[in-house]
């Protein structure tokens, strides 16, 4: 049985309110919605996290400790403390009592500093930050997509194995069962234009099937999750899919309103993501 999560990533993006009001909106809708559960007996049916930019870190604790949500950041150093000016370490991140941490995610791969490696080593980088989350007890969020140019060279499944086998190679099949995979289409990021569902399944069907070749009872464990517009109005449809374990909200999660919609949508399917 895995466990639905939905993660909201601010990005760079200042809430409409203050940081510390969309928290405290997010926490009130989140606990009416865990009361709601309770009443139906379907008590933390799924995780929610929340990733602001790393200068509301502070907020985040001081505001949902306690609470049954978490919070990480949106990214990672992939070294330890050290002469790393404008890196944030593992430990760092730690001490803020984040739970998670994104990684890979394709806007840093693709606009900032990492722009003119090479993909495979860009999967290296992906693998270092994804060690140094597992040895700091955080659960690594890695994000995993293929470009626009891919996607209509058919090209997916192949960018999508490349890292994976990259992350098996660097801390075996096993670990994998401790982190989350998401699904995240270029394409789909911010666009508008989300993947289908079904092509959402076929895709993370093909990342569990290649990790069963390594592991199985990892395959059956791992929280593979779908990002890339994903609004109030198609969360059911995509988290409906048997391999689809909840999902990785940008635009969405800066709107208490519709982030709660897509949240519940995962919930309400908690029956079926039990069976799965
Ligand atoms: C994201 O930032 O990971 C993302 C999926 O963004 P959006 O939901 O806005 O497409």
């Amino acid at each position: 049985m895995r466990k639905p999560l939905v993660a909201g990533n601010w990005k760079m993006n200042n809430p409409d309110e203050s940081s510390t009001v969309l928290l405290e909106n997010i926490l009130e809708h989140a606990e009416l919605l865990e009361q709601k559960l309770l009443q139906d007996e379907k008590s933390s049916a799924i995780d929610i996290a929340i990733f602001p930019p790393a200068v509301y870190l502070k907020d985040a604790q001081q505001i949902l400790t306690g609470s049954h949500l978490h919070w990480g950041t949106q990214n990672v150093s992939a070294y330890d403390d050290g002469p790393y000016t404008g890196e944030i370490s593992a430990s760092m991140i730690k001490g803020f009592g984040c739970d998670y941490v994104l990684i890979g995610h394709s806007e840093r791969r693709c606009l900032y500093d990492q722009l003119d490696l090479d993909q495979a080593l860009l999967d290296q980088i992906v693998a270092q930050k994804y060690e140094m989350a597992i040895e700091h007890d955080l659960i690594p969020i890695i994000c995993i997509g293929e470009s626009a140019e891919d996607y209509k060279a058919g090209k997916t499944r192949e960018v999508i194995a490349r890292l994976l086998d990259v992350l098996i190679e660097h801390k075996g099949a096993e670990t994998l069962a401790k982190t989350v995979l998401a699904y995240e289409p270029v394409w789909a990021i911010g666009t508008g234009e989300s993947a289908t569902p079904e092509w959402a399944q076929e895709i993370h069907a093909f990342m569990r099937q290649r990790i069963a070749q390594h592991d199985e009872a990892s395959a059956e464990a791992i929280r593979i999750i779908y990002g890339g517009s994903v609004k109030p109005d198609n969360a059911q449809a995509i988290f409906s899919k048997p391999d689809v374990d909840g999902g990785l909200i940008g635009g969405a999660s800066l709107d208490v309103e519709e982030f709660s919609q897509i949240c519940l949508a995962a919930t309400l399917l908690d029956e079926t993501a039990c069976s799965k």
